[in-house]
């Protein structure tokens, strides 16, 4: 062993050594359908705008305490009620992290039915909590009796409910949520990554329990580049939590560029609106495909299972040597098996992985 790895060995935690960084595809020159990114740029005129207002943002000094003016902007793009707080992330990745920081005690429990987001599990890993995943049912529907089992033995500090879910789609019901707040002993945690692509949202019940906050991104409609998130709920959780946000956590470019955009919201939403149209028609053909399962999706992206003569694994290896990239997550839970995730792209993208697709299972 070299005397580098010896004293990684001995000084990085086994756990940490033990994982993958979070994975990143290389993508030049292909069509990106992985990352659940609008494959929609900004409009010319919105462009200008940001290029005059990021010109005349002095780099030269910290950000401003008072964020009062993104606030109010933010709240009133994004339907926040007036009495609520927010917090701002550097994407909602970092949100994830605030509030495990602030809740867990080592090895106390982060929640959160499973598959979900991966990042809940690795950011509660991170941060010293436990992790309990609690399986959906085999038709990746939410298990509420397993759910409210699970609450009840391991009271965790924070349960996150991703709605609508990734990597899955499916949205639980309000009914179902509603249990799982009023069983959950801590602070539960919806996830609204994938709002824009469905009439639901928690937003207006924000503040009708005691242990709710709605943490929102806007890198599904259109901004991943700019990595901004928010968490809204009472007032005094939001304060709770800014305590161990992280200084000057949003550069001034960030908040700059959010400000000039969120000035243009109805672009912003018609491009979220253009994805949402076209996710159906995109798993029924999907569906058409022999061997190929669709899940129903209030997001913009699809999962679906391979199971003809090519499975999950064999299928994304045939689409990325078509330069076609899709996320495989065939290995990453039984639950999951043969099961590739496909983002909802632009008309042409999406006539391009059907026909990839057709071509591949017809070979
Ligand atoms: N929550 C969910 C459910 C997600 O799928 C993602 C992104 N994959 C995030 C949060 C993180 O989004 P952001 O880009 O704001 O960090």
């Amino acid at each position: 062993m070299s005397e580098v790895a010896g004293r990684i060995a001995g000084t990085i935690r086994p756990d940490i050594r033990e994982l993958s960084a979070y994975p990143v595809a290389h993508a030049e020159g292909c069509i990106k359908l992985d990352a659940m990114e609008s494959p929609y740029e900004l409009p010319e005129a919105v462009r200008d705008d940001l290029a005059r207002v990021l010109r005349d943002t002095p780099l030269n000094r910290y950000p401003a305490a008072d964020l009062s003016e993104l606030r109010q902007a933010v709240k009133a793009a994004f339907g926040v009620p007036a009495a609520a707080g927010v917090l701002f992330g550097n994407g909602s990745d970092e949100l994830i992290h605030i509030v495990v920081q602030a809740c867990c005690n080592p090895g106390e429990v982060v929640l959160a039915p499973w598959p979900s987001f991966v990042y809940f599990d690795m950011a509660a890993r991170f941060d010293h909590a436990r992790f309990v995943g609690v399986p959906l049912a085999d038709d990746l529907s939410l298990d509420l009796p397993a759910m409210l089992a699970a609450i009840r033995e391991h009271q965790p500090k924070v349960v996150f409910l991703a709605v609508p879910n990734n990597p899955t789609g499916g949205a639980w019901s309000d009914a179902d949520m509603a249990a799982i707040i009023a069983a959950a002993p801590g602070l539960v945690v919806v996830d609204e990554a994938y709002q824009p692509f469905t009439d639901r949202s928690w937003m207006p019940r924000l503040l009708d329990a005691p242990n709710v906050v709605v943490m929102r991104t806007v890198s599904k409609i259109g901004l991943a580049g700019l990595r901004f998130g928010y968490l809204a709920g009472h007032p005094d959780w939001v304060a709770e939590l800014d305590k161990v946000r992280p200084p000057y956590n949003l550069d001034v470019l960030t908040q700059a560029a959010l400000l000039t955009v969120l000035r243009h919201k109805p672009v912003l939403d018609a491009q979220a609106a253009r994805l949402r149209a076209d996710r159906e028609p995109l798993a029924a053909a999907l569906a058409a495909l022999p061997g190929v399962r669709v899940f129903p999706s209030a997001a913009n992206f699809v999962l679906a299972r391979f199971s003809g003569k090519l499975d999950g694994n064999a299928v994304h290896l045939a689409l990325k040597q078509r330069k076609i990239l899709v996320r495989n997550f065939s290995n990453a839970h039984p639950l999951l098996a043969g099961c590739l995730r496909i983002s909802v792209g632009s008309p042409d993208e999406n006539a391009a992985l059907l026909s990839a697709l057709q071509d591949i299972l017809s070979a």
